[in-house]
């Protein structure tokens, strides 16, 4: 057994990271200077956008993201009930309504269909979640969405990478949103972004995150300029140089640190294939998904114990598993709300029920995935009924 706790994820820090937050906090600008663009043009031709609009967090780029799509009170947003709460919250920031959509049993991603039977004449929005970094069913939503004129936000918080149909996230809906919370593949601390390649969208991102005001304080210096106009109400959700300087270093290593999680990912489900207590998380044809979590699903029908005592058990064996996730509308914040009871989303519930994110993280070792292997091999052949 581990005699230290692997953590589910988190993130690598190099010196060549450290020294690029040295030389910007030596410089000039710590916010609003030159590393912010640089960042923003370096992303947009990683991922193949034409935009991208940094913002403090996932959630303030998921909150400007909503805003750009011009959501009001009033207005509908279909999302999934298994994601982390900040793509349905972000929904209400605007005063517009979070309506579910069940997901598909095998990716547990938005089922298209489910989606269509949500759509009423208020629906504005989808926002499909790359759950575990494995895409959306993006072309069937993207069809609904024309057909109904709804704006496609993606929250590819866990899909930084990942490809559907030979293209990167980041370049296929309206809007795609990305995380850099250190448990994702690129980290900044806190940050966000928000990829287009809508014009319009992109302007109403940068003026949403920078006060509503429609020019930043480095141009009006450049411009030898004082006046400036708040045209709309803003927020401050500006990711500052520092960040963006960490994120362009981290954005370097980006190819290798996918193909080492995509490594880690293979060896798990060859472990996993012949162990009946456990589903490996499916892998559609048309996909190469990203890997920021590794799920799986128990078969409870074929192991002696719940979710509860495996997690129980892996945990003592210091595998720092985790659970992705409650769902949403099971909270109680949306129970109280909207009235939730439980049941209204049978396959996100059930698998609620059975999942646990095991490791997975680019710096893993080749021995933090044979702990792992040995671990959930000798927790689940111990509960095998
Ligand atoms: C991480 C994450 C977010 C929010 O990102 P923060 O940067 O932590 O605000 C949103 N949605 C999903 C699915 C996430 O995993």
């Amino acid at each position: 057994m581990r005699n230290t706790l692997l953590p589910y994820g988190r993130q690598s820090i190099g010196e060549d990271d450290i020294q690029s937050v040295v030389d910007v906090l030596r410089s000039d600008w710590l916010t609003t200077g030159p590393k912010v663009g640089e960042f923003e043009e370096a992303f947009a031709a990683w991922v193949g956008a034409k935009y991208a609009v940094s913002f403090s967090s996932g959630t303030a780029a998921l909150h400007g993201a909503v805003f750009a799509a011009g959501l009001k009170p009033g207005d509908e947003a279909i999302t999934s009930p298994l994601t982390f709460a900040a793509t349905a919250n972000c929904v209400l920031y605007q005063g517009a309504t979070p309506v579910f959509a069940d997901v598909s049993a095998d990716t547990l991603n938005l089922d298209p269909e489910k989606v269509a039977a949500r759509i009423t004449p208020r629906t504005r929005a989808v926002l499909p979640v790359d759950y575990a970094g494995h895409p959306a069913d993006l072309d069937a939503i993207l069809e609904l969405a024309a057909r109904h004129g709804m704006v496609v936000i993606e929250d590819a918080c866990h899909a930084l990478g990942a490809e559907y149909r030979g293209r990167r996230t980041g370049s296929i809906a309206d809007m795609t949103v990305f995380s850099f919370h250190p448990v994702k593949h690129l980290a900044t601390g806190e940050g966000g972004m928000v990829t287009t390649d809508r014009a319009d969208c992109a302007e109403a991102l940068r003026r949403f995150r920078n006060h509503g005001i429609s020019s930043d304080a480095r141009q009006r210096q450049t411009d030898g300029q004082w006046r400036y106009e708040m045209v709309l109400l803003g927020f401050n959700y500006r990711l500052t140089d520092i960040a963006c300087a960490l994120g362009l270093s981290q954005l370097k290593k980006l190819d290798a640190n996918l193909s080492r999680r995509r490594q880690i990912a293979a060896r798990y489900a060859a472990a996993f294939r012949d162990l009946a207590g456990v589903m490996p998380p499916a892998v559609r044809p048309d996909v190469n998904p990203a890997w920021h979590l590794y799920p799986i699903r128990l078969n409870l029908e074929e192991l002696s114990a719940d979710r509860a005592q495996v997690f129980r058990a892996l945990r003592a064996e210091n595998i720092g598993v985790n659970v992705h996730y409650i769902p949403v509308h099971r909270h109680p914040y949306y129970r109280d709300r909207f009235g939730y009871r439980g049941g209204e989303y049978p396959i996100a519930e059930d698998a609620y029920e059975r999942l646990i994110s095991l490791p997975m993280f680019h710096g893993m070792t080749d021995e933090d995935v044979g702990d792992v292997v040995r671990a959930v091999c000798k927790v689940i052949g111990h509960y095998a009924r």
